[in-house]
């Protein structure tokens, strides 16, 4: 039986297909979210790598930012439900969950049977989102899969102690005109948002194994950061920007059974 997730963020739209709600089958990433072709190019991208129809789709379920704008869909389901969900898949023990997306950020406290019981979000400032990378990025003409690889090579990081994007942007640019190395700006840059995360983690109050999931958690930089920030290890998978629509694959399947 093959069930299909979809995760409409604010940035992108992710599709996995899941056979026997077991493996994932085949996945898809466009960047392109809500209100976009997004979500039907991700999901013809998705059907396309599993050599599938439509048809052959036993039951569909949607999450995400987005989820209520698209009516192609068996259910819809909160995107902090398919995260849970999604990450359990992987690391079946884990207890606190760190989701940074485009637009915003979360912590997700889960109990010993990994049910949520707490969480907290910051969807007001895009200080300790993704969208604060993307910002940055643009200023330093870096694609966002190279800033794990500068901030690695950093030796002096620059601390960046505005927390607004719009003076962050303006402090960076002064660094840059001040000759400050395009490394340890972007080592800074990983650990404010990485600052901006740990005090929303610390909050809900951490309990280990702790995970991250979401785009972000691809990025070295900022992982590493929060785990020195809380003095913790953090797991995550190559996969973790996919959990939303794994979850909803896996919610998708118990469904249909
Ligand atoms: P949403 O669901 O809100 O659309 P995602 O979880 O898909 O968000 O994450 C999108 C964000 O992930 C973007 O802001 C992008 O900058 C960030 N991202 C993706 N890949 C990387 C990377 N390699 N390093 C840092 N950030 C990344």
């Amino acid at each position: 039986m093959y069930t299909l997730g979809i995760d409409i963020g604010s940035t992108t739209s992710k599709c996995v297909i899941l056979k026997d709600g077991k493996d994932i089958m085949t996945s898809s990433i466009v960047i392109a979210g809500t209100g976009t072709e997004g979500p039907s190019k991700a999901r013809e991208e998705v059907l396309k790598n599993a050599g599938l129809k439509e048809e052959d789709l036993s039951y569909v379920v949607v999450t995400g930012y987005g989820r209520s704008t698209y009516d192609n869909a068996n259910a819809e389901i909160s995107e902090l439900s398919c995260h849970a969900l999604g990450v359990k898949h992987m690391f079946p023990d884990v207890r606190t969950i760190i989701d940074i997306g485009g637009q915003d950020a979360k912590v997700l406290s889960l109990n010993e049977k990994g049910n949520m019981v707490n969480f907290l979000m910051n969807d007001k400032c895009a200080a300790g989102t993704g969208r604060f990378l993307d910002v940055m990025a643009g200023i330093l003409q870096l694609d966002i899969n190279d800033l794990e690889i500068k901030a690695a090579e950093a030796t002096n990081p620059v601390k960046i102690s505005n927390t607004c994007t719009v003076f962050a942007e303006s402090e960076v640019i002064s660094q840059l005109a001040a000759g400050v190395q395009i490394d340890n700006l972007v080592a800074g840059i990983c650990s404010s948002v990485a600052s901006r995360v740990a005090s929303l983690a610390k909050r809900v109050g951490i309990k280990e194994k702790v995970c991250m999931s979401g785009g972000v958690a691809q990025n070295g930089g900022v992982r590493n950061a929060l785990a020195e920030e809380l003095g913790i290890e953090i797991f995550y998978s190559p996969s973790a920007q996919l959990m939303g629509a794994l979850g909803a694959a896996l919610a998708a399947y118990n469904k249909a059974n």
